[in-house]
């Protein structure tokens, strides 16, 4: 017979005990997931339709595609929902619907009704700089083929100077965020639009928008944008922060040149604004390391570069100094990696500090939008003119396109209905498609 002890009881005990709890703990873990999706947000850029969804934690999952109709599943294991996909506004694009379901094994799975021939890519993107672990899906639309007949050939002139201006920022990268919520991404794209209105207006140049809706292009697609274009300027438009409240006033940034002085300032300024593509979701592996390395250009090409860079950032800020806050009154300079387009004037003007609230309530006003993107136009315009590519006394022109009205023109260039009036005789209000009219130079 076995003799009593308690030793043995007591190991024998626990183990059941441990045994029986893991056994408890793999059953809830089935029934509650061990992670979970809690948000879910939707970017819709010309050449892509971005899904991205905020994890709890890394997951394993799986993607593949069913055809007739045309779908993208996602299962995602061991995995809660707790996103509203109500949200997200569809159709898009691409994307018809999303729906979404509970598998028995604990696993999430979405399914994405898509348009024909739209083709996935995913990746997770690492927890960083106050982002959550993130699962990134792209769906690419099939590419039509480009026929260009003879009228859809550019309109514009061989000899027009092209101004590429580049929104900081978007869709999953907000960029700063003011005391009251107003991003950056937000601002840049309203004066981006701004100057790119007034660039068109103006006879001999035409704007190219980097981005031009709330999405993220990645600093590496900005600058081969700028450079398939044929852009003769790069005008990046961001906005700074800083935990100083009070602080306030525009700068104007160059590249520096390695070995330059270096301007700590300036470069902590760089390393945040390079830092966009961690944010935005760029596919692991793929980041800008160093745009020095990438550089291939001749040194002529990149002192001209530099130099026509510096000659243009103190025209803009000359012209700053006129309505508004400068905070540093010459140029300054660091390693951006969106301006490294070096064979043109390429320069990054930080217009204010969102971080200010009087400032921040300022920039969120179309008007005060208007004025920065006006004051940038008249610096562009000064540059050229001074190269002798531009005729200072050609006026600027609108061709009246559907729908407008003079009150809309107006609004647009920030003029008065009056003044356009009064410079093109225009006896009544009501316009025709096609005809053009002079705008007030200021
Ligand atoms: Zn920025």
């Amino acid at each position: 017979m076995r003799q009593y002890n308690p030793k043995r009881l007591q190991r024998k005990l626990l183990s059941l005990t441990t045994a029986a709890a893991l056994s408890l703990l793999t059953s809830v873990s089935h029934a509650w997931a061990a992670a979970s999706i809690n948000d879910i947000r939707i970017w819709t850029a010309p050449d892509h339709t971005r899904l991205v969804l905020d994890l709890s934690q890394r997951v394993n999952y799986d993607l593949f595609r069913l055809h007739k109709p045309e779908r993208i599943v996602i299962d995602l294991k061991s995995t809660r929902m707790n996103a509203k996909v109500s949200k997200l506004q569809l159709p898009d694009p691409v994307l018809l619907s999303i729906r979404h379901g509970k598998q028995k094994n604990g696993t999430t799975r979405l399914v994405l009704d898509v348009k024909e021939g739209v083709s996935p890519r995913s990746f997770l993107l690492k927890k960083a700089n106050g982002k959550p672990n993130r699962l990134v899906i792209d769906l690419i639309p099939k590419q039509k083929p480009v026929i260009k007949t003879k009228s859809q050939q550019p309109k514009t002139k061989h000899k027009d100077i092209i101004i590429a201006v580049d929104a900081g920022h978007g869709g999953e990268d907000p960029g700063a965020i003011g005391p009251n919520k107003l991003y950056e991404k937000t601002i840049t794209l309203g004066i981006a639009k701004s100057l790119a209105a007034y660039i068109d207006a103006q006879p001999g140049m035409r704007a190219v928008l980097v981005r031009s809706g709330d999405y993220f292009v990645k600093l590496g697609n900005r600058v081969k944008k700028v450079r398939s274009e044929g852009a003769n300027m790069m005008i990046s438009i961001h906005a700074d922060a800083v935990k100083q409240r009070h602080v306030k006033g525009a700068s104007v940034y160059t590249l520096s040149e390695s070995g330059a002085t270096p301007d700590r300032i300036a470069a902590a300024l760089a390393a945040k604004e390079n830092a966009s593509d961690l944010i935005g979701g760029v596919m692991p592996g793929q980041e800008v390391s160093d745009p020095f390395i990438r550089n291939i250009l001749g040194d002529m090409a990149k002192r001209d570069g530099l130099d026509s860079s510096e000659m243009f950032a103190n025209l803009v800020l000359e012209q700053l100094k006129y309505g508004f806050p400068v905070k540093y009154h010459k140029p300054k300079h660091a390693r951006f990696a969106v301006l490294t387009a070096l064979e043109i004037p390429s320069i990054l003007v930080e217009v204010d500090y969102i971080s200010n609230p009087k400032r921040e309530h300022l920039l969120r006003t179309k008007a005060h939008q208007k004025k920065l993107a006006r004051v940038i136009f008249n610096a562009a315009k000064t540059y050229f003119i001074r190269l002798g590519r531009l005729h200072e006394n050609k006026p600027m022109i609108h061709t009246v396109n559907h729908g407008e009205s003079l009150w809309s023109i107006a609004k647009k260039y920030g003029v008065s209905i009056s003044s356009i009036q009064k410079l093109n005789g225009l006896k009544q209000k009501a316009l025709r498609v096609g005809q053009r009219l002079r705008l007030p130079q200021s």
